[in-house]
């Protein structure tokens, strides 16, 4: 059934529509493979007796007209899973054990799909190399040695060697749309607001979203679909109606604008990058779009902003992982400060201490003006170039990342280097816009380039629609010959 590996979501929905395939034998090929993708270390938890468990429930169903009908699925360890383990990535949740489910995931099961498993990912998805797991790091499955990305990089791994036929992330400054671009595969950003935050173990409340993590423009629209949506127990969440991004996908690109900023043209981009820009360009304008030249000024102030306001929203969310209500527990410690004091220095890894540092620093007294207020500030500078060029174009294209995937090692003992990954993708989160990444080239090494399309808020439908011609353009074609099995 080796097939299966190379075929799409929306194809394997269609075998099991017209029962050319059963849910069970879906279940057994997907557990086949993350048994035999061991090394790629994607994996965090399995639940094969319930998957199995469940498909077998699913088969005897009749007429179920969800969206994803006995589909396996993995998720990101970040999405709290009713009675699975939910580490996200830290020794501080290594044997926490959620007694709810997230609304994201819940949506997934709702439409039908079954849970395979629980996907490896940065600890608290701070990182863009899933380095910073305590679980180890992933393998990229285009070639031993070298990162998937991150944070969401189990996803996307585990998606790219076939261990799960779609997946989903969480994307709080890149960690869907890079880790996509370093694997050949297509991931969406939506707008903040538009997947509900419940249940996903938070790292910067403003910025985070869940998205899908898919092999292609039409699965992506597909899983959008089902994850999206109102939830009263988001505060945050969107009240409207939901949409059939998948019904209305459609190749349109005649006489759109898309603007090409020239802000994204960075000192010392490899020729590659620049290359792949350059021919989506082309394809675009063959296409009959029309390209502007727009400028967002305010770019080059995107990364500090993000480094201030993620790791203040951190310091503050992580605050509650004391050993007293949630996971870990020092033994450690003749008081309670003590006891917390040891719990938190034992239970986070280096880059989370890091990350609560800064945050803590630049909210503190004295402090908070010259820094937090000050990247408030300019973080409405920023998403104001993005409202000025959306009454201009309907799009903008970008490179997805600064580079391709990098050596395991390459950068983590250089948080600026690995910071600097994230040059191309953190403006969007700070303006809670939708983006998403496209595989759209290879490099030297023949690994993957993505490139990015940023819409302004809600127009996800336009986002997918315009991937949706480029990629019929583009014509990618993964090359895997999988090496780990
Ligand atoms: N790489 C970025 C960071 O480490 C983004 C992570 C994310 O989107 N979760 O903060």
């Amino acid at each position: 059934m080796n097939d299966l590996n190379d075929i799409s979501l929306s194809e394997i929905i269609k075998l099991v529509k017209s029962k050319k395939i059963s849910s069970v034998e879906l279940a057994n090929h997907f557990i086949n493979n993350i048994k035999k993708g061991k090394k790629l270390n994607s994996f965090i938890t399995t639940c094969f007796d319930q998957t199995i468990k469940d498909s077998k429930n699913f088969d005897k169903k009749q007429n179920f007209d969800g969206l994803l009908p006995g589909i396996p699925i993995a998720v990101k360890d970040l999405f709290c899973t009713k009675n699975i383990k939910t580490t996200a990535g830290s020794k501080i949740l290594e044997n926490f054990v959620p007694t709810y489910e997230s609304t994201v995931t819940n949506n997934l099961w709702e439409e039908g799909a079954i849970l395979l498993g629980k996907l490896n990912c940065d600890e608290f998805a701070m990182g863009s190399s899933n380095e910073t797991s305590f679980f180890g790091n992933v393998i990229n499955p285009l070639e031993n040695n070298f990162v998937p990305g991150g944070s969401s990089g189990g996803s996307a791994t585990a998606l790219a060697a076939s261990l799960t036929p779609a997946t989903i992330g969480t994307d709080t400054g890149g960690s869907i749309r890079q880790p996509a671009s370093f694997t050949g595969t297509v991931g969406l950003k939506p707008t903040y607001g538009l997947c509900s935050r419940w249940g996903i173990v938070a790292f910067a409340s403003s910025l985070d979203q869940a998205g899908p993590m898919t092999k292609n423009v039409e699965d992506c629209a597909l899983m959008l679909e089902a994850i999206s949506g109102y939830d009263k127990k988001d505060s945050t969440s969107i009240n409207r109606k939901k949409e059939n991004y998948s019904k209305n996908l459609k190749r349109t690109i005649k006489g759109i604008k898309i603007g090409i900023p020239k802000e994204y043209r960075v000192d010392n981009m490899p020729k590659e990058i620049d290359q792949l820009w350059k021919n989506g360009i082309d394809i675009l304008k063959k296409s009959g779009a029309k390209i502007i030249d727009i400028s967002l000024p305010h770019t080059k102030y995107a990364l500090p902003t993000y480094y201030i306001v993620a790791p203040a929203e951190a310091s503050s969310n992580l605050a509650r992982y004391d050993g007293i209500k949630y996971g870990y527990r020092s033994k450690k410690g003749n008081n309670l400060i003590e006891m917390y004091e040891h719990t938190r220095a034992e239970g986070f890894g280096d880059e989370v201490k890091r990350r609560v540092l800064i945050g803590t620093y630049v909210l503190s007294s004295g402090y908070y003006d010259a820094y937090y207020l000050k990247a408030q500030k300019v973080r409405k500078l920023i998403k104001g170039d993005f409202d000025n060029s959306f009454r201009e174009v309907d799009a903008i294209l970008t490179p997805s990342t600064p580079s391709s995937a990098f050596k395991i090692g390459e950068k983590a003992n250089d948080p600026i280097s690995m910071y600097l990954n994230d040059i191309f993708t953190v403006p969007v989160n700070l303006a809670g816009l939708p983006a998403i990444s496209i595989p759209a080239g290879k490099d030297h090494k023949g690994h993957p380039l993505g490139l990015q399309l940023i819409t302004k808020a809600l127009d996800e439908q336009k986002i997918l629609n315009i991937a949706f011609a480029m990629e019929k353009e583009i014509d990618f074609k993964q090359s895997l010959n999988r090496w780990w099995e």
